[in-house]
């Protein structure tokens, strides 16, 4: 129920200008997100590499419906790969990149050319790109778009949403060699008609479509924090001689930072989702969705103020 308030507070300008404006939210919110700039996205990076763990970085924005906005957005991410390439930190992150951002919301030819802009320089900086699951209604359109970009950019990824009913198939389909697979429960509002809205059915769902996966010729992304998820991966990497280099799993910044190194001190390959930019307030919302609890500390933190 708090979850689905929250969710659709995600959409109200009113509720945006009252979480933005609170004094003490930017405080708390800097728990998820890394900064504003592509500086502050950079020395987070870094210092996440240096604990050796990979790093994918999603420019903060989504739902465009400008098409200036969506070339903006388009030339961010390249500025941020042309960094990432002269750091020398592209061997340890990609980007991760909304389509919404892009202009999908428009039309999606132009969300086509700006994400190959976008995967041209990743691919000139020695890195990939990996499309984010939206909203329940753009999965045909991001699976259409997935499709063209592997024919130049055959390591783009996607992920999948474990809450529609249809995310098996999906997997099925995706589970072929060479394919990048980012296997997420679903942070968005999606009705019962398509999706799973029940939390056992939902984590059943992501069980099913991980055996896909793991069994499978792709590479495996298993992304979340459920130690019940994370012991399940582990087992089905050893029922199908998974080496560590063959699956990653994917947790989000500041989100069990301690389980994140601990995977990888068992050698397993951990990626870390780091979010940065203006544009906050829905990604911090869907945060505050999943674990109702953050508004506790939110307002705490605005009270200290
Ligand atoms: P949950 O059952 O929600 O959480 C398990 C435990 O993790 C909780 O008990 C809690 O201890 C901790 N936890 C989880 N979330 C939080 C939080 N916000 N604050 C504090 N603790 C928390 N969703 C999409 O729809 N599209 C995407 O493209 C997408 N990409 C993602 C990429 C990564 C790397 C990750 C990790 C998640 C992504 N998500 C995406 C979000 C995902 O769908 C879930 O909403 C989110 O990961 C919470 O689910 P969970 O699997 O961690 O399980």
């Amino acid at each position: 129920m708090l979850r689905q308030a929250l969710l659709a507070a995600s959409h109200s300008g009113a509720a945006r200008r009252i979480v933005e404006t609170a004094p003490g939210t930017r405080g708390f919110v800097r728990r998820f997100v890394a900064g504003e700039s592509i500086d502050d996205a950079l020395r987070v990076t870094a210092d996440i590499a240096g604990q050796g763990l990979l790093v994918s970085l999603d420019v903060l924005g989504e739902d465009t419906h400008d098409t200036n906005r969506a070339d903006a957005n388009a030339d961010h991410y390249a500025m941020l790969l042309g960094r990432l390439g002269e750091d020398g930190l592209a061997g340890s992150a990609e980007v991760s990149l909304k389509l919404s951002a892009v202009g999908q919301a428009l039309d999606e030819d132009l969300a086509l050319a700006n994400a190959r802009r976008v995967c041209a320089a990743a691919r000139d900086a020695g890195t990939a790109v990996t499309l984010d699951a939206e909203d329940h209604e753009t999965v045909d359109s991001t699976l259409r778009v997935l499709a063209e970009l592997r024919r130049d950019f055959p390591d783009t990824g996607i992920a999948i949403q474990s809450y529609l009913r249809r995310s098996e198939e999906y997997c099925a389909e995706l589970a072929h060699e060479g394919s990048r697979v980012r296997l997420c429960k679903g942070a968005y509002r999606a009705p019962e008609s398509v999706a799973f809205t029940d939390d056992v059915e939902i984590d059943k769902s992501y069980v099913r479509c991980m055996r896909v996966l793991m069994a499978g010729q792709g590479y495996p992304m298993l992304a979340t924090h459920d130690p019940r998820l994370i012991e399940i991966a582990g087992a089905l990497a050893s029922l199908h001689d998974r080496e560590p280099s063959g699956y990653e799993y994917q947790m989000l910044y500041g989100i069990r930072p301690g389980e994140q190194r601990r995977l990888a001190r068992e050698g397993a390959r951990v990626r870390v989702y780091v979010a940065f930019g203006g544009e906050w307030y829905r990604y911090f919302m869907r945060r505050l969705a999943e674990k109702p609890a953050n508004l506790g500390f939110l307002f705490r933190s605005v009270a200290s103020r």
